[in-house]
């Protein structure tokens, strides 16, 4: 299996290749150069096996040679071990034929720790094979730099910076960046919203001279490797439902476009997903490219679903090379129009691709509040803020075919806006109770980038 990325311009790498290096060379993201299809009796076969047993068989054929059957087997079944649910990922029912699909039962209580709790394992597996070690920066709106620290903390081969939005993220999430006590994590507040902690993820991955002396590896919510663990729970969940003889719809709270574009792979392997429904906050950046054509850029507001407020998705570049026929040349010059002016015009062949596949719905932080209070009246469940935008946008989308939700993070990583929308505060799970007793740790820094390589060459072990 080959991996290409969406401008064109770099070399195409293998899966473990891909994993470690991020970010392309030439500004694009990494892609299969095939998608494997799997047939109707492989998906069926799939029902009522372990989370585990369904991982490896929906990721094996993207991997290829870069890992033997026992070793994939092995680090699948010791990534998730940690989780609070013997199910990986329980499906529930909200009501009529709407369900949701509970992703935050993980150390760090949201989805990102399905997709990053692997990645840990994959990358201390190969880089102690290849006798290398990297440095990993990510930047996060919350949730994912919680979770790589959980995932990397106190692995030999590899140290991490985790750059994050000061002020903007929930006090969980801060002190699950900022409790753990090995010397091989670092929380980074920094001066700025997320766009910027992202902008800055790219500056580093862009000068290619820093990136070659730190060995600079991300894992951010681009890389490939991230999204492919994603799609193990759209097989689960439409399996659960019926699939392959029942088609499923799903709704996705979304920000930067890699929990939903891994729906869109799955769906393209074959699982017969009817829509998949983009739910946004009032960061509704995807919302109004998909009703309009123009994807347009706009100040970041912060809400009370913070991890999907973003202003650029960076995944959705993804989606633009498969709806542009794979045409990455179209899509560079895409991106380049968007770093000029913070907007481009989607095609109408690429828009009508798009829509086959997607649909949209924004929630405001009153029809979120709402939305909370509801879901708590009527089925006595807590949503938290993210899960809560997606379960408000899919009650438009509710029909004859059954619609999960994906429910992002549990509630008590959220607590404020939940007992704000619904008067009950939520708790943490018992193996977290003792998270606001840890001493934390954090260092502010500038929005510079200097400032920035200067820490990271200091602070790194050799
Ligand atoms: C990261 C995150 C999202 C958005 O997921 P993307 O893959 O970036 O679209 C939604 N909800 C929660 C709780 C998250 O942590």
């Amino acid at each position: 299996m080959r991996y290409v990325s969406t401008r064109g311009q770099a070399p195409a790498l293998t899966f473990e290749e891909a994993m470690l290096t991020g970010l392309a060379h030439d500004g694009g993201l990494y892609v299969p150069a095939e998608v494997p299809v799997m047939g109707a009796a492989e998906i069926s076969a799939l029902a009522g096996l372990s989370y585990e047993e369904a991982a490896f068989r929906v990721m094996r054929p993207f991997i290829g040679e870069s890992l033997a059957d026992e070793t994939l087997q092995r680090l699948v079944a010791r990534a998730y071990r940690g989780f609070g649910h013997a199910a990986r990922a329980p499906l529930v029912q909200l009501g009529a034929n709407h369900f949701l699909l509970e992703l935050f039962h993980g150390p760090t209580l949201a989805f990102k720790d399905f997709a990053m709790q692997l990645i840990g394992q994959l990358f201390q597996e190969t880089l102690a094979r290849r006798g290398q070690r990297v440095t990993i920066v990510g930047a996060t709106s919350g949730d994912t730099g919680s979770a790589a620290i959980e995932a990397f903390r106190g692995l030999p081969n590899v140290d991490v910076f985790i750059l994050f939005p000061e002020g903007r993220i929930s006090e969980v999430q801060r002190r699950q960046m900022t409790t753990p006590t090995e010397d091989n994590v670092h929380a980074l507040a920094l001066a700025g919203d997320f766009d910027d902690c992202q902008a800055r993820l790219k500056d580093m991955f862009n000068d290619h001279a820093f990136r070659d002396e730190v060995a600079l590896a991300g894992v951010n919510s681009i890389n490939w490797a991230r999204v492919l663990a994603q799609v193990v729970y759209y097989f689960t969940a439409a399996v659960a439902l019926g699939a392959p003889q029942r088609a499923v719809n799903f709704t996705v709270p979304t920000g930067n476009f890699g929990d939903i574009y891994a729906g869109s792979i799955a769906r393209r392997m074959g699982l017969p997903i009817g829509r998949l429904v983009i739910a946004t906050n009032l960061n509704d950046i995807l919302h109004r490219a998909l009703e309009s054509g123009v994807y347009e850029t706009r100040g970041v507001t912060p809400s009370i679903s913070p991890s999907m407020d973003i202003q650029v998705s960076s995944n959705f570049e993804r989606a633009l090379f498969d709806a542009y026929g794979r045409d990455g040349a179209a899509v560079g010059q895409l991106m380049d129009e968007l770093r000029d002016t913070g907007r481009f015009t989607i095609s109408q062949g690429a828009l009508e691709t798009l829509r086959e596949i997607f649909a949209s719905g924004r929630a405001s932080e009153e029809e979120t509040r709402a939305e909370i209070a509801r879901s708590f009246r009527e089925t006595g469940r807590i949503l938290c803020p993210h899960s809560a935008v997606g379960v408000k946008v899919a009650r438009a989308h509710l029909g004859a075919t059954p619609m999960v939700t994906l429910a992002t993070a549990h509630p008590a990583k959220f607590p404020d806006a939940a007992e704000a929308a619904c008067g009950t505060r939520p708790a943490l799970p018992p193996r977290m109770a003792d998270l606001f007793a840890r001493p934390e740790r954090l260092t502010r820094v500038a929005n510079d980038l200097g400032a920035l390589q200067a820490l990271i060459r200091e602070r790194r072990r050799r």
